[in-house]
């Protein structure tokens, strides 16, 4: 489908998905009607900043007040296949084949199909993973072993006995399986067939994914995603960020404003579904990225989050800017010296100025160590600290505040 013709067409299914929401879900009808907005009003994508979003903690509220699914589900529930249940506790009556569609696309990076032997490490119960990546597989034609968590031990002998060519679930967890078959005695790469692995759940760290490239030789796609939303974004064979699944809207939005943000802005994840059993419309995720709109050198032509900066209780807004707590910490972790530090911002008339006190070991050359943090900072947040304060070890107490936020409004 040509560009114009994709945009056309989510214009309809949004204008379609809100037209039936405000129709037969209450809950999101009586968000509209709060906010004063008809659904006539929301024609084209440029109009999504109209609609409310609501957050999992509201869904975990609205559910309490009007149970069990917060005047979110349109369709009687005697029709609903499946609930799921994931921590608050939050009900989802959530069909499992619009889910698995995104997490096929997912899987297709690394050719499975026919003759394919997957080993599904991801929970069958209670929470959707476990059936969405099932479903998934099914579609490409693969054999599935719904093996779900656990048991190490008798993994390994499935991995080894049938000959696995793929593994779903996290990194931490394969990582423990080979780990195993070698204390086991045997040499994975020699006796094992698994060739390909699909991470998810997980931060990935870079040497982990070493490992299972070079030492192991299983190739690895990370994924994003979320217990409610299912895949949000996958990796390609080049890497460039997680592109966005087909059949529904991601955007990147200013949790201050809850405006739609352009290429390259931070903000929070925010989806809508267009499963009009359960309408999710502008869904915040709680999750911190941005994505770009430049064109992927694998062909797809989605959209890509750029990576996951971290939560949104666990950033800060200075002069416009989002600076989060982990985007600091990846720049002080390559310099040994320091321990601790914390980010805290004040305002000094009407500029918002913020420091980073760090603690400094005894011996080291503050000078260079200073210029080096500065640079590498304001590369990775996109705005210089205005202060880089070294402390003695000791000063920052233990379980002290990440950010420190000293302004007042007033
Ligand atoms: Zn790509």
């Amino acid at each position: 489908m040509k560009k114009l013709e994709q945009e056309k067409d989510l214009n309809k299914k949004l204008a379609d998905i809100v037209r039936y929401a405000y129709r037969h879900a209450p809950a999101f009808r009586a968000k509209m009607d709060r906010a004063g907005v008809k659904p006539s009003a929301i024609k084209t994508v440029k109009d999504l900043d109209k609609i409310p979003i609501t957050s999992q903690s509201e869904m975990i509220l609205l559910q309490k007040e009007n149970p069990p699914f917060g005047g979110f589900l349109t369709i009687p529930i005697e029709k609903v296949e499946r609930i799921f249940v994931s921590p608050g506790p939050l009900y989802e009556p959530i069909r499992i084949g619009d889910f698995a569609k995104a997490a096929k696309e997912a899987l297709s990076v690394f050719g499975l199909g026919k003759g394919d032997r997957v080993i599904n490490s991801f929970s069958y119960h209670m929470v959707p993973a476990g059936l969405w990546v099932d479903q998934a597989l099914r579609l490409l034609g693969v054999t599935v072993i719904p093996a779900g968590v656990g048991m190490t031990d008798l993994q390994v002998k499935i991995l080894k006995d049938l000959k696995v060519t793929g593994y779903v679930g996290t990194p931490s967890f394969l990582m423990t399986l080979i780990k195993r078959a070698e204390e086991m005695g045997f040499q994975f790469r020699k006796d094992f067939s698994l060739r390909c692995a699909l991470c998810s759940a997980e931060i990935l760290p870079p040497t982990m994914r070493r490992a299972f490239e070079e030492d192991y030789g299983i190739k690895v796609a990370d994924t994003y995603g979320s217990a409610i939303l299912g895949i949000l974004g996958y990796e390609c064979e080049e890497r460039s960020g997680f592109h966005f699944p087909k059949g529904l809207l991601i955007e990147l939005v200013d949790p201050m404003t809850g405006n739609s943000l352009g290429p390259g802005e931070i903000g929070e994840v925010v989806v809508t579904l267009f499963d009009k059993t359960y309408p999710l419309i502008r869904f915040a995720t709680g999750d911190l990225s941005s994505f770009t709109d430049q064109p992927c050198p694998c062909g797809r032509k989605s959209y890509r989050l750029t990576r996951i900066i971290g939560r949104v209780g666990d950033a800060v807004k200075v002069r416009g800017m989002f600076i989060h707590y982990k985007q600091v910490e990846e720049v002080i972790q390559r310099f040994p010296g320091i321990s601790r530090f914390q980010i805290q911002v004040s305002r000094s008339g009407y500029r918002d100025e913020w420091m980073i006190r760090m603690e400094l070991k005894e011996g080291i050359d503050q000078e260079g160590l200073l210029q080096a943090l500065e640079r590498g900072i304001q590369e990775s947040c996109r705005l210089r600290p205005d202060k880089i304060e070294f402390v003695s070890q000791g000063t920052i107490e233990e379980g002290a505040k990440k950010i420190v936020d000293q302004r007042t409004w007033g």
